[in-house]
């Protein structure tokens, strides 16, 4: 069994946790190191966005007061 992304063979597969199900035809097999970079990579992307959806919050409550 590799994986989908870096295409290293996958130690100690385990279907529920190194198999990302899309939907009923499309299944993935993901290592746990793919796992843990994706992990990081959202936890980051998240981290940067995060700010920016609270300033956006934040404004769209002032502009709500302004409006009302
Ligand atoms: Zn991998």
């Amino acid at each position: 069994m590799n994986c989908k992304l870096c295409k290293k063979s996958i130690e100690n597969y385990h279907s529920e946790f190194n198999q990302l199900k899309i939907d009923e035809s499309h299944k993935v097999n993901i290592c746990l190191d793919c796992i843990n970079k994706f992990m990081k990579w959202q936890q980051e992307t998240y981290a940067k966005l995060f700010p920016t959806k609270i300033a956006k919050k934040y404004m769209e409550k002032i502009n709500k007061k302004i409006i009302s």
